[in-house]
């Protein structure tokens, strides 16, 4: 019998490439109007998405064929960036053969690529505070995923590989398929090597990504490396302490509200004010007898309110601190309002991301990175049994064992929320722990 889609991509491993490592036969199994494939990529200098669109177009719309089918949309979405031609020539190229897609041009803004407001430019549908695209009939999934999608449902292939953009201080930046489990260090490499002395790695980008170190490994969900030197603004941003930055808040924020002004959500008329938020530092509460502390909850961290900020202030750090203080103990959040409309200023308040590198200090290395084929061939991986939201998966292999590329190592534990992980080289198992399995060719 053939196998549905949710079981196909169960079995291969499949999980939000984007970042967010979601298990995406959970998110697809749903019934829902519109399915959209997240095509923004609005973090600055990551390529990965804007060309696998314009050299797998037919295969991105193949799968998200498929995945409209399996939900019993009416309509299968790619949104892009304008900006991004030669993808939306590809795809353009091909469209014929699917009457239920279309492709929604984005501006150049950030965060066009926030899956919030993704859903309301294409639908003018507005996500519930604390809720998820599901919950107005959408399900927002992204570039690499569908293309895993298809190839898991097409041709029975496991997720093995990961397509990450190698940026920043390196000699040459580049874009490229890699074997999951290669260290940092070897992904650095490839992109000819970091030409700073003392730097620092950033996996993911510039807004939302977290230093890594070259030891850790290239997993299911890092889209992007960018090696930046150490004591750039960017890195002492991401790296001031909490009571630094709370130190600041007290000493210089004016309560201008200018990161209010830009917030994605408040624009989206979600009750998130960031200076208010802000003002915890300085008097213990927000002053303001409508929201408390809870509202924090409803940040998704972007951190754009950073950089409307004029004193560099960082209210996300704050929201941060405050849903990890609140969720240690125990609170929930309680806000699920539905907003009725969007702020009626939004399009005027859009952050062009032109401003945002140059605020950022990155305008030197906003540059091409070319996709590029790897005939590099490596001998040892390290695949972590947590690649994912969830669960561990449980390995299915012992030390000694032969496993070729592809191969299932561990299993979805019983009844949890989790992903397959599979070979991503050929060779032998040199050491199962708890934290993962140890491949050498
Ligand atoms: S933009 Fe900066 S100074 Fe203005 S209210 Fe927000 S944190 Fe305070
Ligand atoms: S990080 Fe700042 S701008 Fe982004 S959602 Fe949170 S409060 Fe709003």
């Amino acid at each position: 019998m053939e196998k549905s889609l949710t079981a196909s991509v169960e079995q291969a491993g499949i999980v939000g490439a984007g970042g967010a490592g979601f298990p995406s036969h959970v998110k697809y199994n749903a019934k829902a109007e519109y399915v959209i494939i997240n095509g923004a990529e609005c973090e600055p200098l990551l390529r990965v998405d804007q060309q696998l669109m314009a050299q797998e177009a037919e295969k991105l719309l193949g799968g998200l064929q498929l995945i409209v089918d399996h939900v019993g949309a009416a309509e299968g979405i790619v949104a892009l960036k304008a900006k991004y031609h030669d993808a939306e020539d590809a795809l353009k190229a091909q469209l014929h053969k699917y009457p239920k897609l279309r492709l929604y041009l984005l501006g150049n803004f950030y965060p066009a690529g926030d899956e919030q407001v993704v859903v309301y430019e294409v639908t003018r549908r507005i996500v519930p505070e604390g809720g998820i695209p599901l919950n107005v009939g959408v399900i927002v999934t992204n570039v690499e995923t569908v293309l895993n999608t298809y190839d898991a449902c097409v041709s029975q292939q496991n997720v093995t590989d990961k397509y990450i953009t190698v940026t920043g201080a390196v000699a040459k930046p580049i874009t490229a398929q890699v074997p999951l489990g290669i260290t940092v260090r070897e992904a650095l490499e490839l992109a000819g090597g970091v030409t700073v002395k003392d730097y620092v790695i950033v996996n993911g980008g510039p807004m939302m990504g977290k230093t890594i170190s070259p030891e850790d490994v290239i997993t299911k969900t890092v889209k992007g490396l960018i090696v930046l030197p150490a004591g750039h603004p960017l890195i002492n941003s991401l790296t001031k302490g909490v009571s630094h930055m709370m130190r600041e808040a007290k000493t210089a924020c004016m309560h201008c509200s200018l990161c209010t002004e830009v917030c994605p959500r408040n624009l989206l008329g979600h009750r998130l004010e960031p200076h208010k938020l802000i003002r915890i530092p300085s008097y213990g509460k927000i002053c303001d007898g409508q929201s408390s502390a809870i509202n924090a909850f409803l940040c998704c961290e972007c951190r754009l309110c950073e950089y409307a900020c004029i004193q560099d202030l960082q209210p996300w750090k704050m929201n941060s601190t405050l849903k990890k203080e609140l969720g240690k103990a125990g609170i929930k959040n309680t806000l699920h309002n539905q907003p009725e409309k969007a702020a009626a200023f939004r399009e005027y308040k859009k952050f062009p991301v032109a401003k945002l590198v140059t605020k950022l200090g990155l305008s030197s290395y906003d540059q091409p990175a070319p996709m590029v084929a790897l005939d590099k061939e490596f001998k040892n991986v390290f695949l972590p049994l947590r690649q994912h939201v969830g669960a561990p998966a449980e390995s299915v292999v012992k030390e000694g064992d032969s496993v070729d590329r592809g191969q299932l190592l561990a299993k979805i534990s019983e009844g949890k929320l989790g992903s397959n992980i599979h070979a991503s080289i050929s060779g032998t198992v040199t050491a199962v722990t708890a934290e993962g399995i140890r491949l050498q060719a």
